[in-house]
C-alpha cells in the first residue's frame, strides 16, 4: 500500500512521535504546517498541541485516509488538508513546521522554507532528515561533511541536531538512519538580501573543487574570464563605485554564538529513504585546465593579478573551502566586492 517513490515511511513508534512534538515546543496558539502527513500519526499529536494544522499531502489516498481518520472528531475543524506537491504549491501561513518528509525532497524543501522571497515569518521548522543530510546541515569547518549545503543553510538559519532516529521506527523501514533537526530562520540575515545571488555564485565556485586551494580555484582561466566579464559589465553600468548592497562586516555575529548544539545523549534508538544525501551541485562550470595558462591575453593576466592580489592580501590564497568559516566566506565576498570583483 505504500509508495516507495513518494518516500512513504510511516512513523510507528508513538513515543518517538510524542518526543518530536514535545521538542518542537508548539504553543496552543500556533498554526502548524505539516508536510506529508501520511496516515496522520504525527498530525494527531500536532492537533493536540496547536491551534490549527495545515497539512500538505501529495497522495490522494493518504488525503482520504487522513480526512476519514479525523472525521467526526473535535479535531476535524482544526485540520486543513491541502492536496498537492509541497514543492509546487504556495506555502500557507504558519508559525511552526513539523514534518517527517520524503527524503528525496530534502534540499529543495529546505530552501523553499528558507526562501527570503516567500515572505514567511515562521519561528522554526522541526524536520526529519536522512542522518547524513542532517549531519551536513550542522557540519562545521574541518568536519568531513562540511560542504556548500552546510555553509548556505547556516547563513540563512541556525540549525540544531535534536534526535537520532533508527530505521526500525518506520514502517516499512527505510535503508538509512534518520535525524530530527531544528531550523530557525535568521532575522536579519548576516548579508544583505541583494547579495544572496552573488554569495551563491561565489560559494559554488569555492566548493567546485573542495580540496583545492582558493588560489588554484580562482586562478583558473575560465574563472578569471568570468570575473573580468562581470567587472566590465558593472563598470560600463557605472555600478562598481557604488555598491548599494555592500556588506557590513561590523554587524557579523560572533562565530562562537553560532556553534551548533548536537545533543548526542538524546539517541532515540528505537530505529528512509532517498539514496544519497544531495551532493553539492555545481552552478558554475569550470574546466579542469590548470591555473596557469600561457595563452592568456595581457589584460586577462592583469585581472588575474588583481584577483590573486586580493586573495594574498587577506591570506586566503592557500586556504581551502573545507576549513573556512561562514564569517570568512562573508569577509572574502566583501573584500572581493571592494576590489570590484563580483560573481553576478
Ligand atoms: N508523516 C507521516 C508519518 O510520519 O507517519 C508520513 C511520512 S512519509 C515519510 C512522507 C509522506 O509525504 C507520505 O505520506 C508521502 O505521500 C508524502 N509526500 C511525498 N512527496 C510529497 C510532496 N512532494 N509533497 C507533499 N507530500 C509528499
Amino acid at each position: 500500500p505504500f509508495h516507495k517513490s513518494k518516500g512513504q515511511h510511516i512513523l510507528k513508534n508513538p513515543m518517538l512521535v510524542e518526543s518530536i512534538v514535545q521538542k518542537a515546543g508548539i504553543k496552543p496558539t500556533d498554526v502548524v504546517l505539516e508536510i506529508g502527513p501520511g496516515t496522520g500519526n504525527l498530525t494527531k499529536k500536532l492537533l493536540e498541541a496547536g491551534k490549527k494544522v495545515v497539512a500538505v499531502e501529495v497522495d490522494s489516498r493518504m488525503v482520504l485516509e487522513l480526512k476519514r481518520r479525523f472525521q467526526g472528531t473535535p479535531f476535524s475543524n482544526r485540520l486543513e488538508v491541502i492536496q498537492g506537491d509541497v514543492l509546487k504549491c504556495e506555502l500557507p501561513f504558519f508559525d511552526i513546521c513539523v514534518a517527517n518528509i520524503p527524503y528525496q525532497i530534502s534540499s529543495p524543501l529546505l530552501f523553499k522554507l528558507l526562501d527570503v522571497n516567500q515572505k514567511q515569518n515562521f519561528r522554526c521548522a522541526i524536520i526529519m532528515f536522512q542522518r547524513e543530510f542532517a549531519m551536513r546541515l550542522v557540519a562545521q569547518p574541518g568536519d568531513k561533511l562540511y560542504c556548500r549545503l552546510s555553509v548556505n543553510t547556516q547563513l540563512l538559519s541556525r540549525v540544531f541536531h535534536l534526535l537520532k532516529v533508527g530505521k526500525n521506527n518506520f514502517r516499512p523501514p527505510p535503508k538509512v538512519d534518520s535525524s530530527v533537526v531544528r531550523i530557525e530562520p535568521k532575522k536579519p540575515l548576516p548579508i544583505p538580501i541583494g547579495k544572496l545571488k552573488e554569495w551563491n555564485g561565489m560559494l559554488s565556485l569555492c566548493f567546485s573543487r573542495k580540496n583545492k586551494t582558493l588560489g588554484s580555484i580562482f586562478g583558473q582561466k575560465k574563472v578569471i574570464e568570468m570575473l573580468e566579464k562581470n567587472y566590465k559589465t558593472l563598470e560600463s553600468l557605472g555600478h562598481l563605485k557604488n555598491d548599494s548592497e555592500a556588506i557590513d562586516m561590523s554587524v557579523l555575529a560572533d562565530e562562537k554564538d553560532e556553534q551548533r548544539v548536537v545533543n548526542e545523549n538524546e539517541d532515540c534508538n528505537m530505529d528512509v529513504e532517498s539514496g544519497k544525501a544531495d551532493e553539492d551541485e555545481m552552478d558554475v562550470e569550470v574546466s579542469d585546465a590548470d591555473s596557469d595558462n600561457d595563452d592568456m591575453q595581457e589584460n586577462n593576466l592583469d585581472f588575474k593579478a588583481k584577483v590573486m592580489g586580493v586573495l594574498k592580501q587577506f591570506d586566503y590564497a592557500d586556504k581551502r573551502s573545507s576549513k573556512l568559516t561562514q564569517n570568512e566566506f562573508i569577509h572574502l565576498l566583501s573584500v572581493f566586492n571592494q576590489a570590484g570583483i563580483h560573481f553576478t
